[in-house]
């Protein structure tokens, strides 16, 4: 059988795999994210040692450049204008197809998670940044470049959080404000020990809804989904529920969109694994196309 590989390219670990789906993924390994040539090294190996596939798929953190198959402007350290596709393609001599992290891992998600079925939806991940992919009428947006969810300008109160927000580029952004770094910032110490502080998640809530309605508004997705290591924090989700439904106001009206939101705002079915079999179904339909 024709085998696929997928890598899920993140600011701090690469996971790389070999399989069909998730019925068929052998070979994991996950390493952490040191220089790009070391990172980009290992994963050429990876593939090497583990006998070969026909082709691979790479979701990476961005931004990225789709057509030129690199890494751009990310303030991760040494990342910034780093050539992927190209290096890797030249190691393994086969076709490598490329994305966005979030947009493999709504690919994922579609192929064979929470989103089967459905054409138009969009997968946030919460986690130290924030990503959002995006499908739309059953094809992946990219457009200009591609979706930056994370970096939408969203309400912040001041008087209720005066923390200035973290994102380098925009301090108060969506990801500056929610993002599991602002949280940790905001608060001086990480959410897995705020567990128990019904403030910090009322307002991670607040602001998680806020991001969530604007998707709505903008795209109409017929689900959302809400991943990411912060969305680990078990009371979350159903608070960001509570308020995207107090949010929306009864305006936005549609048999998808249950009482509760339950069916509507769920959590991926993949887990972890959403990013790197979305990245093997990005090289299935590379192979498939060449
Ligand atoms: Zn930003």
């Amino acid at each position: 059988m024709t085998t696929y590989g997928g890598v899920e390219a993140g600011g701090t670990k690469w996971v790389c795999a070999i399989g069909n789906g998730p019925d068929d993924l052998h070979a994991v390994e996950t390493f952490p994210t040191t220089t790009p040539a070391e990172t980009l090294a290992r994963t050429a190996d990876f593939f090497a040692q583990n006998g070969g596939v026909s082709a691979v798929g790479v979701g990476s953190f961005g931004p990225i450049d789709l057509r030129a198959g690199r890494v751009t402007t990310t303030p991760k350290r040494g990342w910034a204008n780093t050539d992927i596709v190209p290096v890797l393609h030249d190691a393994l001599g086969v076709p490598v197809a490329f994305d966005t992290d979030v947009n493999a891992a709504a690919l994922g998600e579609g192929r064979w998670g929470a989103a089967v079925g459905l054409d138009t939806f969009c997968y946030f991940t919460v986690g130290t940044g924030i990503g959002g992919g995006v499908m739309a009428g059953g094809r992946l947006v990219h457009g200009l470049i591609h979706p930056e969810v994370g970096h939408m300008l969203i309400p912040h109160d001041r008087a209720r959080d005066p923390f200035a927000g973290s994102c380098p580029f925009h301090g108060d952004c969506f990801e500056g404000l929610a993002a599991g770094s602002a949280i940790e910032r905001r608060w001086g110490k990480p959410g897995e020990e705020l567990g128990d502080r019904s403030d910090v998640w009322e307002l991670e809530a607040e602001y998680l809804a806020l991001g969530v309605v604007n998707v709505i508004c903008v795209m109409s997705p017929q689900r959302v989904i809400l991943g990411g290591g912060v969305m680990k924090q078990p009371s979350l989700l159903p608070l960001v529920r509570a308020r995207t439904r107090e949010l929306l106001a009864c305006y936005v009206v549609a048999p998808g969109l249950s009482a509760g939101l339950e069916e509507y705002l769920v959590s991926p079915a993949l887990g972890d694994r959403a990013g790197v079999l979305g990245a093997i179904e990005l090289a299935r339909l590379a192979a498939s196309q060449s």
